[in-house]
């Protein structure tokens, strides 16, 4: 009985999601834009009063009608804000009575016990369809090329996808599981990976600047995309180059946009199966301080004038680290408050 009507209200809430994302045309503002759902925008848009606070006990909180009116925890990542602000809304969507939040139990959500609060359950089911939509999953990874079986069992690239989505490694995870594009087992295994882990491997022996910064490995595949980075981030590059037909790429740009090279070195690769085989050369920056900023790379032949068969890459980085207190930063946007 128990299983059944929580499935019943996870259905519900999901719907709810959906009808949102349709009557708000999220979908193709996102895959057209920055990839990733602003949580933040939404409510905003939806003119539910928005506030982050240094909450030290709780993540956040919703209060019921009349008031209405969501407060997110300050203390911790972006990530966990926005899953935190969509589990929230999702209270005021359904027409919860107000709630105090500590924590979230993906695993709850998908595998409801005797003595659930159903009224969470609805609320974390929310989040995850409004945040982590199949559709979304689906656009990065054709975007990137990969494939089930090949990639998505590799918790390296499920921590990329994640951060393409703005969500945590676990919520992306759950949400494979929860989407039917990954078996349980296969999740199981995913979640015995900890995400420090993934962050040393792939930014080597540099750390990001903060516990919770992350590592971006940005490629070919990400050619003319926008991705939203923390500026504590590190971003690794990968470039292929065309060994021995005198192509170099070009790091003028990227060095006078205010990137910081922290290494560049050429390498075979390793891994023919994740990242194509040949020469690659790879780059390790941290980006400058500046509310956007793009990566503009270019290879060509030093010695031609004008080249004519150059390639590139450029991505639009938004810098935007977690929120630190107040207004949403989309919120003094809107106000007038800051600078675009
Ligand atoms: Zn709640």
């Amino acid at each position: 009985m128990v299983r059944g009507r929580a499935a019943e209200i996870r259905l519900e809430a999901i719907s709810a999601a959906k009808r949102l994302h349709r009557e708000m045309k999220i979908r193709n503002t996102v895959t057209s834009g920055s990839g990733m759902i602003d949580v933040f925008g939404a409510i905003e848009q939806l003119e539910i009063p928005l506030v982050f606070k240094p909450l030290k006990t709780a993540l956040g909180l919703c209060l019921p009608k009349p008031l209405s009116g969501i407060m997110v925890t300050t203390e911790r990542g972006l990530y966990i804000q926005r899953f935190t602000a969509a589990h929230e809304l999702g209270h005021a969507v359904l027409g919860h009575s107000g709630s105090v939040d500590r924590e979230f139990n993906y695993r709850a959500m998908l595998e409801p016990a005797s003595g659930q609060d159903f009224q969470e359950l609805a609320a974390d089911a929310f989040a995850a369809e409004f945040m982590l939509p199949r559709w979304l999953y689906k656009h990065h990874v054709q975007q990137q090329g990969w494939t089930v079986q090949r990639h998505l069992q590799n918790p390296d690239i499920v921590y990329q996808l994640s951060l393409r989505m703005g969500a945590s490694y676990e919520a992306t995870c759950w949400g494979l599981l929860s989407h039917d594009i990954l078996n349980r087992t296969d999740v199981e295994l995913l979640l015995k990976t900890k995400v420090a882990q993934i962050k040393q491997s792939t930014g080597e022996t540099f750390r990001p600047a903060n516990s919770w910064a992350n590592t971006w490995r940005i490629s070919a595949k990400d050619h003319g995309a926008t991705l939203t980075v923390d500026p504590d981030d590190l971003i690794k590059i990968d470039l292929e180059e065309a060994a021995g037909s005198g192509y170099q790429w070009n790091l003028d740009k990227l060095r006078g946009a205010g990137f910081e090279v922290i290494s560049d070195r050429n390498q075979i690769a390793r891994d023919p199966v994740l990242y194509g085989g040949g020469v690659r050369r790879t780059l390790i920056t941290r980006p400058p301080e500046a509310p956007m900023v793009n990566i503009d790379l270019s290879e060509s032949q030093p010695w031609q004038a004008a080249p004519d068969n150059d390639r590139q890459l450029r991505v639009s980085l938004i810098m935007s680290g977690k929120e630190s207190g107040g207004l949403s930063r989309i919120a003094r946007i809107n106000r007038g408050a800051v600078e675009k």
